[in-house]
């Protein structure tokens, strides 16, 4: 069964009386080229002579044209899929697949940390709605997860991989380099999907950190981080000195210690800096 079959996909869905939910971002891969570059890309993290990929981790399984691919490169397929119609098609599908287990359930609900136990890799064409989302749960939540290989909006792709001073870079970009070394792969025009969305997307990857930094407090970096960007186009010294009432002045002095501008903007700041001037005005 050919899952990137127009025809195969209208009948497989017509007998099963299958209709599609817009607002669970239901937009399923039809661009036969495109689910083996996802899994290729997996089997290829850390891993040039491709041994074995482990146990990979899917969101959203649609009728599971990603899944079978992942499915031939990896030892198990754990699938969480939040749409319980798409059960009897699923059950067609994958019947030949041993090695996928289906979750059903809402990912964002989930309790991912009795889901996943030992590390694996994430790899999904996640649904639009909810794709930073997704994505900033998986990093901050301390999961054994080892690389993120995902299909988002080109604009989503673009904020996840930006670099200082560029217009993309934000809240996003900075927090994701805390964790990961990201960078887009390729794009996807939005004709490769049923039903076509409006955007083009862009597959990325983000390859998790082996060492992670050890911060004295991660969550107050990110509140610095974020308070930074609450008025990005502002010197940053305004923000930060109300978030955490410290005089504006020391907040000018630090940025010029760490090498910046007493006026710097959020944006023109790296995360190397962000962290020294974290370390600076914010650990005693
Ligand atoms: N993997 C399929 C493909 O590439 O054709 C489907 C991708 S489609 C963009 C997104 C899938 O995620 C849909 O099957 C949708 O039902 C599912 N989904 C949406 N929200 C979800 C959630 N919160 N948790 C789990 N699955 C979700």
């Amino acid at each position: 069964m050919k899952l990137t079959n127009i025809n195969t996909i209208k009948d497989l869905l017509m007998r099963h009386g299958f209709t599609f939910t817009k607002s669970l971002g239901q937009n399923f891969l039809i661009n036969p080229s495109v689910c083996p570059r996802m899994a290729a890309a997996v089997t290829g993290v850390g891993n040039p002579k491709h041994a074995s990929t482990g146990t990979v981790v899917e969101i959203g399984a649609g009728i599971g044209v990603l899944t079978r691919e992942l499915s031939k490169v990896a030892d198990k397929v754990i699938v969480i899929e939040i749409d319980e119609t798409l059960k009897p098609i699923l059950a067609e599908t994958l019947a030949d697949c041993d090695n996928v287990e289906i979750i059903w359930g809402d990912v964002l609900k989930l309790n991912l940390h009795e889901i996943i136990t030992q590390p694996v890799h994430v790899c999904a064409n996640l649904p639009y709605y909810a794709a930073t989302h997704i994505i900033m749960q998986l990093l901050e939540s301390g999961l054994p997860v080892r690389s993120i290989t995902a299909m988002v909006q080109e604009e989503v792709a673009q904020r996840f991989t930006a670099l200082p001073g560029s217009k993309q870079y934000g809240i996003v970009g900075v927090i994701t380099r805390y964790f990961a070394e990201p960078k887009q792969l390729f794009k996807v025009s939005r004709g490769s999907f049923m039903p076509s969305p409006n955007v083009d997307s862009a597959v990325i990857q983000l390859i998790i950190n082996n060492e992670q930094l050890i911060m004295h407090d991660e969550k107050k970096l990110f509140k610095l981080i974020k308070a930074a960007f609450s008025e990005r186009r502002k010197q940053l010294c305004n923000p930060v000195s109300k978030e955490f009432g410290i005089e504006k002045e020391a907040v000018k002095a630090a940025l010029e210690h760490i090498g910046m501008n007493s006026t710097a903007r959020a944006e023109e700041l790296g995360l190397n800096e962000f962290i020294k001037l974290y370390e600076r005005i914010l650990v005693e």
